[in-house]
């Protein structure tokens, strides 16, 4: 399509365009056409999409520093890099992927067909979040594609810089026919989920996931659900604490600790607790000099709403590092709260911004039953050289996924499927799962009409004869 073609589809003030019923409509209309079925036109989309983020490096990562003053080498690794590692693994394994499975036949079906087919679902909904803007959005759009459905990408109004330029762009490197942007906040999104999709593929909070849910309920949509919820960090005292405190605070750093899996608590002993604080100074400072405010490589708090929300969770805390805030600049200074008690607000919710509460605990015991008080989190991170606790804790515990003496990197692991379990969501993708995400395993039985086969089968007609249950 030409670039003019795309400026007439969308609206840069973040209205939608056309009207939802039509969008889906048409789509719908062209996914019926099999455009989509044929694996020449997705490996074209696929390449497409590859190289929208590739021309357009420069202003995507203007889009996110506006949008989150993210750092370029969180937008270039986080974002770009990321999504067009999947999209790589989709495209070079589309055809292996798309294949039909041949399941082993019992005796009974030895003379027939038996085959699994990929088949798309129709056309898709992607809702994307925020704070990752582009990867949330592109990496499952990129899965649609790739099984061959037709999609529309609702990307979030709280990026709107992104979210402008994907309308804008991504217009003039997929077909239009078969793949648009819709644009809009609540109301918008709102009016969209009344009409009928085939699948719905949501990354946000849990409370507007139970929206989502409710909304897919009236068609019987299938759902993936990427949620969040407070991931916990348990380190004892065996761990090497200067690598620890690297680790967790990095996580807890990048997009200013905005991320679904950033650790959100740690649980600890006091004694660990000391020697934590003290390789979590020398980290920041490595990190960032003497003073976080000034460094490049620190991001800000999406807007003025999750700023106040995360100012108030320093009032009347004992801040142990960090603590200084500026609203000007939405400004949140990485801070470690101590002596947090469970029923504290810094308990209450994720915590989805550079603060980190450290919550006393007397052993391992007392981690594993702090943890399953709670939800069941997006992620979990255990600390330790120490191998029967750390099976003790995975084996009485629940979360999406697990890493060990690390935080965040199990969901760059393609072969590791990503995503939550309870309230931190339903349904996973990344890799090979990002493409089995997006397919109907359409089972398909061919027999022929030979007469053998025919009578071996004449038992299940009736008269049903005690005889012929003997068989
Ligand atoms: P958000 O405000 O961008 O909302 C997400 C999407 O939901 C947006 O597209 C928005 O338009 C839509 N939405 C919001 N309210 C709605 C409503 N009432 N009805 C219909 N649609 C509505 O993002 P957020 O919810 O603030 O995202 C942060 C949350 O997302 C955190 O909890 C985080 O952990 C989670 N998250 C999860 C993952 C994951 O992969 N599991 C990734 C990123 C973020």
């Amino acid at each position: 399509t030409s670039k003019n073609e795309a400026s007439v589809v969308i609206d840069v003030n973040l209205t939608p365009a056309k009207d939802p019923e039509e969008v889906v409509a048409t789509l719908r209309k062209n996914f019926h056409t099999n455009k989509t079925r044929s694996l020449k036109f997705r490996k074209k989309q696929l390449k497409n999409l590859m190289r929208f983020f590739q021309d357009n490096v420069d202003d995507l990562c203007d889009a996110l520093y506006k949008d989150l003053r993210k750092p370029r080498t969180e937008c270039i690794t986080n974002e770009i890099e990321f999504t067009l590692n999947e999209i790589k693994n989709l495209l070079w394994n589309l055809d292996e992927y798309a294949n039909p499975e041949y399941p082993e036949k019992g005796f009974v079906n030895m003379l027939d067909g038996v085959e699994i087919r990929k088949e798309p679902y129709g056309v898709v909904l992607v809702i994307g979040s925020w704070n990752y803007p582009l990867n949330i959005a592109l990496n499952p759009m990129a899965g649609a594609i790739a099984a061959g459905n037709c999609v529309i990408l609702k990307p979030s109004e709280n990026a709107p810089a992104t979210a402008e330029l994907l309308a804008k762009l991504l217009p003039n490197y997929l077909s239009i026919d078969c793949y648009q942007v819709f644009c809009g906040g609540i109301p918008e999104t709102t009016e969209l989920l009344k009409h009928k999709f085939d699948y719905i593929f949501y990354t946000g909070s849990t409370s507007v996931g139970r929206i989502i849910h409710k909304a897919s309920n009236k068609y019987l949509t299938p759902v993936t659900l990427e949620l969040g919820g407070k991931s916990p960090v348990y380190i004892d005292e065996t761990a090497d604490m200067a690598i620890a405190a690297r680790r967790i605070l990095w996580g807890k750093c990048i997009n200013a600790g905005q991320t679904c899996v950033a650790p959100d608590y740690i649980l600890c002993t006091k004694k660990v607790e000391e020697q934590f604080l003290y390789h979590a100074e020398q980290a920041l400072k490595e990190f960032f000099g003497g003073s976080v405010k000034p460094s490049p490589d620190f991001g800000r708090i999406v807007n003025d709403n999750h700023f106040n929300r995360l100012a108030k969770l320093l009032k009347d805390v004992k801040i142990a590092i960090g603590g200084h805030t500026d609203p000007t600049e939405r400004f949140i200074c990485p801070t470690i709260v101590i002596d947090v008690l469970p029923g504290e607000p810094l308990m209450q919710e994720e915590i989805f911004g550079p603060i980190l509460p450290i919550v006393s605990v007397k052993s391992v015991k007392d981690a594993i039953d702090f943890i399953n008080e709670g939800e069941k989190p997006l992620a979990l991170y255990i600390f330790t050289k120490n191998s029967k606790d750390k099976e003790l804790i995975l084996n009485n515990t629940q979360s999406g996924g697990v890493a060990i003496n690390d935080v965040i990197l199990q969901i760059s692991v393609e072969g590791l499927p990503f995503g939550g379990i309870g309230s931190s969501g339903m349904g996973s993708y990344h890799g090979k799962q990002t493409f089995d995400t997006f397919v109907h395993r359409r089972s398909i039985l061919t027999k022929n009409f030979r007469t053998i086969p025919d009578k071996m089968h004449s038992l299940k007609y009736p008269p049903y004869t005690d005889a012929k249950l003997k068989i």
